[in-house]
């Protein structure tokens, strides 16, 4: 059984009427969603138009207090959440609860922007220079199924907290946790209308956002294939666009690092969220001198990585999200691939793919490829600029590690290696109070951080003259 749904109904524009959820871990059908037809989006749009008008209208202070509010909604669905995240998309419990928390620090974060969102005053001669920052209007923001939560939410909140509507498409797998998110925005008290949820296949409900012309600006996080189709159409009229797309991150070892405080650490790097996760360390790049001892030291740390029930709180790892992306996992992996590491999984329904690592060289696919999936690829380097080379032989550039005791080598790595997201001795990519974002083929813009508002406004330059 496929996740979506096939059947198909001519008025709907060729997509699926509904889509069947699953529970990834039991291959349970846990919802069935209605898709939003490519013609229902012109009228969210219009909806979302007038609640923007009446919101963007509102005095800042009031804004801000109805985006906190929405944040203590989540906060006290946190459990509720979790739960229905752990049941979509078979995320371990723990990992879930911490999505959930985001979603709402990243609510949180953005209310106290509304008030700081200001203008400038810049000296000309002759008169008065303002500058404003104005919403756009209406944003779609089209999310992955990888965190449906967090990235849902990297979008909406600032682009709300900016004065602006939100037209949220989850991706066809993860929707529930959406709907959620827009029942509990509504009882805080945005306006009806103002961040609506479409479910829907994204070559339907999603290209009709993007083609909407009442669309300021999209938001996508997902495939690098698909925002390269996202951006043609958007060029068309100059839409707005910010794309966070995939990415294929090195974790460099040097041999005057704790090897083996850097091994502990890698497993979580390409494992958590099984992997999916667009900032895995999936190519961890290791100094020839502790390449041996470092193996040694990652297959006890790989094979503790526990998979299995995402309902338990000691499960580390959970099942990948369906079984066509199994497919496409297996797929990276030659069937008789050696591997130097494999984990367990449990037997029985799920989808489920064992902790893997193979030892590669630099042009294999699993090296080259962004797998999204528990799959690190190890290969060794002799010098400093060798590990430079190879973690930069890539198109992608989203994150990356620097495991050195060595300062000065540890800010040359970092600012040699081209990538938007980088850490030393961790492997931490996201805080909501700092930007994220892609260098290359791994997107375009910032989301998160300080700047994030200022992302989903225009500036306008106003000039008043005052000689007499
Ligand atoms: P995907 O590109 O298949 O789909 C993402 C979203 O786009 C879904 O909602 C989908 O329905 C929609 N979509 C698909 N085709 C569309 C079209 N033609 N027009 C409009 N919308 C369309 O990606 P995925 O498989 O859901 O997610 C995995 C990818 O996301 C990986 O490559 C991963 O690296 C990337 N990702 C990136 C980040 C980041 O912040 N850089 C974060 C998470 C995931």
């Amino acid at each position: 059984m496929t996740q979506t749904d096939t059947r198909t109904d001519p008025d709907l524009e060729g997509g699926p009427e509904s889509h069947t959820i699953l529970n990834p871990a039991t291959e349970e059908i846990i919802a069935t969603v209605p898709a939003t037809p490519a013609a229902a989006v012109a009228d969210a749009v219009r909806r979302a138009e007038s609640a923007q008008r009446v919101w963007a209208a509102l005095p800042p202070g009031d804004r801000a207090r109805v985006l906190r509010r929405f944040a203590v909604q989540v906060d006290e669905a946190i459990e509720e959440l979790a739960a229905l995240e752990v049941r979509e998309a078979g995320h371990p419990v723990a990992g879930a609860r911490w999505e959930a928390g985001n979603v709402r620090d990243v609510l949180d974060y953005a209310a106290g922007g509304v008030e700081r969102l200001t203008g400038r005053q810049i000296p000309v001669p002759g008169g008065v220079n303002l500058t404003f920052q104005e919403p756009l209007g209406v944003v779609a923001v089209i999310a992955p199924w990888n965190f449906p939560m967090p990235i849902a939410a990297w979008g909406a909140a600032p682009a709300l907290a900016a004065g602006n509507a939100v037209l949220l498409k989850p991706a066809e797998t993860t929707p529930l946790t959406a709907l959620r998110l827009a029942e509990l925005g509504l009882a805080a008290g945005l306006p009806e209308g103002l961040f609506q949820v479409l479910p829907g296949a994204g070559e339907v409900t999603g290209r009709a956002l993007v083609d909407h012309p009442g669309v300021a600006k999209v938001v996508f996080t997902g495939s690098t294939a698909v925002g390269r189709e996202i951006m043609a159409r958007c060029a068309r009229r100059v839409t707005r666009l910010t794309l966070e797309l995939g990415g294929k991150s090195p974790n460099v070892v040097f041999a005057d690092a704790d090897v083996e405080a850097a091994a502990a650490a890698a497993p979580g790097s390409f494992l958590d969220n099984t992997g999916q996760d667009c900032c895995a360390r999936s190519r961890v790049l290791v100094q020839a001198d502790v390449y041996d001892r470092f193996l040694e030291l990652l297959e006890p740390a790989v094979l503790a990585f526990r998979c299995g029930d995402p309902t338990d709180p000691a499960t580390a790892m959970g099942p990948l999200i369906s079984a066509e992306h199994r497919e496409r996992v297996r797929g990276h992996l030659p069937q008789d691939a050696p591997a130097a590491i494999r984990g367990e999984i449990p037997d029985g329904k799920g989808f489920w793919y064992p902790a893997t690592v193979v030892e590669a060289r630099p042009e294999d696919p699993v090296a080259t490829a962004e797998v999204f999936g528990p799959v690190a690829a190890v290969l060794p380097f002799r010098d400093e600029a060798e590990a430079v080379r190879l973690a930069n032989a890539t198109d992608y550039g989203l994150s990356g590690s620097v495991w050195t005791r060595d300062a000065g080598r540890a800010l040359r790595v970092s600012q040699a290696v081209r990538a938007g997201n980088l850490s030393v001795n961790s492997h931490s990519s996201v805080r909501y109070w700092t930007p994220f974002g892609g260098f290359g083929q791994s997107g375009l813009g910032r989301e998160l951080g300080p700047d994030a508002l200022t992302a989903f406004t225009e500036t306008k330059n106003v000039f008043l003259a005052t000689d007499a």
